[in-house]
């Protein structure tokens, strides 16, 4: 009997301290989640049957099931006291609450207009009576995230939700820099990596704003069948942009990054995963399963990036530390969001500490590859200069080679057709040419030629005793005595056949030019006479060598037929003689 007493004195003691939650200081906001207590229940009231407890969290619920709770809020104040019941950061689909005058119908699959004071989350206006207290009681249905309750007064909730809105807002600003910052890179380098990573803080931007509240009170107040598909779409964007932002970030040409098929496989498929688990264990777990799935995708980051970097990535290091911050920051909100028990952190300023964090190594990443894609594209120009300039000088060389050998084979062939094949003199084009030349500068007084015609003698009987080719090394022995006159103003050439021709011009440069020519012919006579060619056998040659001036252009046909008569006169008379025609 004693021992069901203390056991009732007992449970009514500890009950009471529980339940009374004393709002004494008006300037604070009272957390009344260690004073509610909590029950469930398959329909919405309640029998009166039902265990409460203090822990929520050591009840199981199934998602179709309702969570009732109680809480009593005493006011030790002399005069009413105006107060807002909060019930802060839920995901519930209904719900009912009552300060026992008033009652309450909202949650998400209600209108935004349907709660009682136009913020995000809950709050619910009611005043506490002077030295009195007021019974808070409800049940919700639906639960994704951890919910708190407390109360304030307005002014006091009204002061922190601008606050959060300022911190909120800040939040949702460096996200789009970054998000823009991303995109802009993408566009310049057109790096799939800035692409993803892009996407990937849109889908968690997105998601903050949904579940904050932000979405459903701005875009869509009165459609909240919009609420469970955003946030279904946004959750499951957040987790493939990480997986493709890991791949992007590794890629590197011609290989497949570790891990990249199953994975992509698993990606393609986690949509339909999603549906299934959906349709066969509910909506709550198929929205559940990317929060849970984030710690798995963690770890297979950390090995996909450690079996990289085995692998000689230069990424993978700086992907890791650039990583680092947001997937601690990003881990801490997972356990939150799957435990009801983590208060200490604000997680919403832990997850902004970690997205700066990687922001600014993923700044520091972009700028690096900026400047390295840069001077690639300088030395890759520098490159491209140089070799242009060296094949413009190889071209130069070439051209100028070209050029020469060209020329090489121009004065080639002009001395081909001025020269006589067989003796290389000059051949009677050239002599005819040197004759035009000479009179085309103004004829002066005594611009003139000599010109001595020279025939072997007997030639004929030559060829025909010792043989033709012997007759053509005579022609080249005489060549030999006659190639040396050859310059500017003489002339000594094969006129044709066994005839030669030694023409001088400018004659009137020369004082006594007669007989200064006829010396020339006559050494040439004697040389011709004393010529030794082995072939003849001792036999001497003789030349016939008739010689004239000519006086000026209008003479040059006379002049020559003038030294041709000279020379058959020399035939005439006997042979080996120098005739000057008059
Ligand atoms: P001459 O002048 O003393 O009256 O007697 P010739 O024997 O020299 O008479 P002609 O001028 O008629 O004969 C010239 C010969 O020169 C005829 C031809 O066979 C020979 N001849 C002409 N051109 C060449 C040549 O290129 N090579 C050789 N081997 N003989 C040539
Ligand atoms: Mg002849
Ligand atoms: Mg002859």
């Amino acid at each position: 009997m004693t021992r069901f007493a203390f056991l009732f004195l007992f449970l009514t003691y500890s009950s009471w301290a529980q339940s009374q939650a004393v709002f004494s200081d008006i300037n604070e906001q009272l957390t009344l989640t260690s004073y509610t207590h909590f029950t469930v229940t398959s329909a919405p009231t309640l029998t009166g049957n039902e265990q409460w407890v203090s822990d929520a969290s050591h009840l199981t619920r199934k998602p179709d099931e309702y969570l009732h709770f109680k809480v009593t809020v005493t006011s030790p104040h002399s005069t009413p006291t105006p107060v807002w019941l909060n019930i802060i950061f839920p995901a519930i689909k209904y719900l009912y609450v009552s300060d026992g005058n008033n009652q309450w119908y909202t949650g998400d699959a209600l209108a935004f207009t349907t709660r009682e004071v136009d913020v995000p989350n809950y709050h619910f206006p009611t005043i506490l009576p002077a030295k009195g207290s007021v019974t808070f009681y409800g049940h919700m249905q639906g639960e994704i995230l951890r919910y708190s309750f407390s109360v304030a007064t307005p002014e006091k909730m009204t002061n922190n939700y601008i606050s959060i809105l300022q911190r909120d807002m800040a939040f949702f600003g460096a996200m789009t820099i970054l998000t823009a910052l991303c995109f802009v890179v993408y566009f310049a380098t057109r790096k799939l990596a800035f692409l993803s990573f892009a996407i990937f803080i849109l889908a968690t931007t997105f998601w903050f704003f949904r579940v904050f509240g932000y979405a459903f009170k701005l875009l869509w107040p009165t459609l909240p069948a919009l609420n469970d598909i955003s946030y279904a779409i946004s959750i499951y964007a957040v987790l493939l942009s990480a997986f493709w932002v890991l791949f992007a970030t590794l890629k590197r040409p011609g290989r497949k990054v570790y891990g990249y098929k199953p994975i992509r496989l698993f990606c393609f498929a986690l949509p339909f995963i999603g549906m299934g688990v959906w349709r066969i264990a509910g909506l709550d777990l198929a929205l559940k399963l990317p929060v849970i799935l984030f710690v798995p995708f963690l770890f297979i980051s950390a090995i996909v990036i450690f079996k990289e970097h085995k692998r000689g990535s230069g990424t993978a290091k700086w992907l890791a530390i650039a990583m680092l911050p947001v997937s601690i920051s990003t881990l801490v909100l997972v356990m939150i969001a799957l435990s009801n028990n983590l208060y200490a952190f604000d997680p919403i300023a832990m997850f902004m500490i970690g997205l700066l964090l990687t922001c600014t190594f993923m700044i520091v990443l972009t700028s690096n590859y900026l400047v390295r894609v840069l001077q690639s594209e300088r030395d890759s120009e520098k490159a491209i200069a140089e070799l242009q300039s060296k094949q413009t000088a190889m071209l130069e060389e070439l051209v100028r080679e070209r050029t020469k050998e060209l020329e090489a084979s121009n004065k080639m062939l002009t001395e081909l057709a001025s020269l006589d094949a067989l003796t290389n003199l000059p051949n009677r084009r050239s002599i005819d040419l040197f004759v035009d030349e000479s009179f085309e500068t103004p004829p002066s007084a005594g611009n003139t030629l000599a010109i001595g015609l020279i025939d072997l003698d007997h030639f004929k009987s030559i060829n025909d005793t010792f043989g033709h080719d012997v007759g053509d090394i005579v022609l080249r022995k005489i060549a030999t005595i006659l190639r040396p006159l050859n310059n500017e103003d003489t002339i000594a050439g094969r006129f044709g056949g066994e005839e030669f021709a030694i023409i001088w011009r400018n004659i009137a440069a020369r004082d006594s030019k007669a007989s200064e020519f006829y010396q020339v012919l006559a050494k040439v006579h004697h040389n011709i006479n004393t010529l030794v060619v082995d072939e003849l056998e001792g036999k001497r040659l003789g030349a016939c060598i008739g010689w004239t001036l000519c006086n000026g252009p209008d003479d040059i046909v006379d002049a020559f037929r003038r030294a041709d008569k000279a020379l058959y006169k020399a035939k005439d008379k006997g042979r080996n003689l120098i005739i000057h025609g008059r």
